[in-house]
């Protein structure tokens, strides 16, 4: 980790300590005479005015005079050292997303009093757990199969296990039983199932509950400071035996990590873009392969690395074609909106008004998907055509009804709707222009008056509470037509759910990034997957504009694996990932000369080797952010060549004005 030349010999009794912070290296310090150290060990030392919880990392080289170097204050004896497979996990992430160590290191130590401040008594963790009162279910042929070869991985050392098994074909009831095993084995060995949104451990967390008979630790933003501290200690003396996180929890310092589960592995919820920015299923694998335990990725719907990587038998492919019991995957029935008529200002055609007319006549239950939070995604004037933007971003702000006020989604920017134009002066001039799920609330109300509606959407104002009532409500059947954003899509098991409805299936696949197809396919197949899960028979209605594209021809036709086989072909001909990296630079800064300078710098400065390109700078297509101007580079490799390395190097040849950040992002997601 240091860079400094040739260090000399130093005291014996002096170490290098590693502190959440921003930086990349660590500080020394002496320890007292008295003090039992080794590498992983967690103390406090002084740092600036207070003092700071750190690691023990390395044996101290740094040349201090003497006398100027503090002196580590206390040992925290009570939790076990960092284990050596975790720090190389942590040298490894640091290396692999262009991330100081400090960075790291502030994900395992996520507040600083975490290990310092006590617990109270009401911290209970279900520690001792009777392994033979388990009531999991009794699997079927092929989910008996899937789960004997997982068992065995559990005694095999580092594997990754690719369970792909099509919605409701008890993919979840496999990665439980295995975790039974996993618990069963040892009494010390700890899991952790990673779920990609909190939105999904509501549901999750009752079926666990009623499996196991006790409740998992819960770690993700929404739990206190208070509990977080109980959870972090009970994983790190090892009391914690299951915990279910958000991807944040893969940074936590298990005491003896066994397993690790990623539900919804194709979820680019699991990519994290503030701060340090990671891929947590990529990392959960490299922490696998650190740890020499399995990991288990689950999906219906692939990634297409991860299928890929299967397909290349560098992962274990378990697969499970059909669902569970009597229930049958649901139909799929394009709406060719070209072709259809709709009324002025209404979103929902009439063959799906006629379709959850039919559901709700029927005593079932049915969803409705669009991706706009709010009740319009633009507001016009339409005496002068003025339209409604942030002034901090590259955006329209979006009209709410609920809480009436424009928002920008993008900084959080909330204003007033004026009451005459600010273009013209005209009043009621007003028209907002197409759907949010509020306005199609609004609508399913008009034609459906007598249906109980529920709104799903992930609002900043939505906390975790709201959305369990909404879900619950909608488990019970207090609500007949569930309405809402992308967090509808994933994991929900409604029974009574009849009929799904996509708003705007084309969505996705508008701007043409990489990723657009795959992520749009993976989308609305699991959109589908909530239809007919157990009893009732599931119909999709997806209203499209291109019913020929290929996205919207694979879901009607089923065949998955046609459309992956013509994606991978497409990305290997295009020499994109899998078959070759990516990385991305984002220049910001508030002076968008300066910004577009340190982007021409780094362009001019470019690294060049056989195998590497570097396409821009251009601006962000989001080019104002929160203030900030922005430009994009995209470097693209050879898997051969060390990216992170060429990345590193140069961007820390930049001498950027104080204000502009370059940020790199490895393997990127989102190109906006
Ligand atoms: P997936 O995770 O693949 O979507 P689930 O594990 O949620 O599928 O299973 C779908 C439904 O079928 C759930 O209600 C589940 O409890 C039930 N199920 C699946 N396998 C079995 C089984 N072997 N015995 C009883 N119920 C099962
Ligand atoms: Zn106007
Ligand atoms: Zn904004």
């Amino acid at each position: 980790m240091k860079t400094a030349s040739a260090p000399a010999p130093q005291a014996a009794n002096q170490w290098e300590i590693l502190l959440p912070t921003a930086l990349d290296h660590g500080f020394d310090y002496l320890a007292p005479a008295d003090m039992p150290l080794e590498p992983g060990t967690l103390v406090t030392v002084p740092f600036g005015r207070s003092e700071s919880l750190g690691i023990v990392w390395n044996k101290g080289t740094a040349n201090v005079p003497p006398g100027k170097m503090k002196t580590i204050a206390r040992t925290l004896t009570q939790f076990p050292p960092l284990s050596k497979p975790m720090r190389d996990f942590i040298d490894w992430a640091a290396w692999y997303n262009c991330a100081p160590h400090g960075a790291m290191l502030k994900m395992v130590i996520p507040i600083p009093t975490i290990a310092t401040e006590g617990r109270t008594r009401a911290d209970a963790f279900a520690t001792h757990i009777d392994t033979d009162t388990l009531k999991l279910a009794s699997l079927s042929g092929l989910q008996k199969d899937a789960a004997t070869a997982l068992e065995h991985k559990l005694t095999s050392g580092f594997s990754v296990n690719l369970l792909d098994g099509v919605t409701g074909s008890g993919k979840t009831e496999v990665y439980f039983d295995t975790i039974a095993h996993a618990l069963k084995a040892n009494h010390t060995n700890q899991v952790l199932v990673m779920l990609p949104e909190i939105a999904l451990s509501v549901q999750f967390l009752s079926r666990f509950e009623s499996r196991f008979g006790f409740a998992p630790a819960l770690w993700n933003s929404e739990i206190t400071p208070a509990r977080k501290r109980a959870t972090w200690q009970a994983i790190a003396t090892g009391e914690a035996r299951i915990v279910v996180g958000a991807r944040s929890a893969l940074f936590l310092p298990y005491k003896h990590l066994s397993l690790l589960v990623a539900d919804e592995e194709h979820d680019s919820s699991y990519k994290q873009t503030e701060g340090v920015i990671y891929h947590a299923r990529d990392m959960a694998v490299a922490r696998a392969r650190f740890e020499q335990i399995p990991v288990i990725l689950v999906s219906a719907t692939p990634s297409l690395e991860s299928h890929y990587n299967a397909k290349q038998h560098k992962y274990t492919e378990l697969s499970l074609p059909s669902r569970h019991g009597a229930a049958e995957m649901p139909d799929i029935e394009l709406i060719d909106m070209r072709q259809t008529l709709v009324e002025r200002d209404s979103f929902v055609s009439p063959p799906l008004r006629q379709a959850l007319a039919d559901s709700l006549a029927g005593g079932h239950q049915s969803m409705l998907f669009l991706n706009r939070r709010g009740y319009a995604p633009l507001l016009l004037c339409r005496a002068c055509g003025h339209r409604f933007q942030c002034a901090s971003c590259s955006s329209w702000l979006v009209l709410h009804r609920s809480k009436p006020r424009l928002e920008c989604h993008h900084c959080g920017h909330r204003e007033k709707v004026p009451d005459a134009c600010p273009g013209c002066q005209a009043e009621d001039s007003f028209h907002p222009c197409g759907p949010g799920v509020e306005r199609l609330q609004e609508e399913v109300g008009k034609f459906l008056p007598q249906a109980r509606i529920g709104i799903l959407a992930s609002d900043s104002a939505t906390g975790f509470a709201e959305i369990s009532q909404t879900i619950t409500a909608m488990s019970e059947g207090k609500i007949d037509i569930l309405i809402g954003t992308q967090m509808i899509a994933k994991g929900h098991h409604f029974a009574d759910l009849a009929v799904v409805g996509v708003i705007d299936a084309d969505l996705g696949l508008a701007g043409g990034d990489l990723r657009a197809s795959e992520h749009t396919y993976q989308l609305l197949h699991q959109l589908s997957g909530r239809a007919g899960r157990e009893s009732v028979r599931g119909k999709v209605y997806l209203q499209s504009y291109l019913p020929d594209h290929p996205v919207m021809q694979a879901l009607v036709s089923g065949d998955r694996d046609r459309f992956l086989a013509a994606e991978l072909t497409a990305r290997q001909n295009a020499h994109m990932p899998p078959f070759a990296r990516l990385a991305a630079i984002i220049v910001d800064g508030e002076k968008e000369d300066q910004v577009m300078r340190a982007a021409n710098q780094l362009a001019a400065t470019a690294p060049r080797s056989p195998g590497l390109h570097i396409l821009g700078p251009a601006p962000a297509p989001l080019s104002l952010l929160r203030g900030r101007f922005r430009y994009r580079l995209l470097a693209r490799a050879d898997r051969k060549l060390n990216l992170p390395d060429i990345m590193k190097q140069w961007v820390q040849s930049q001498q950027p004005p104080a204000s502009v950040r370059i940020k790199t992002d490895i393997d990127p997601i989102s190109f906006l």
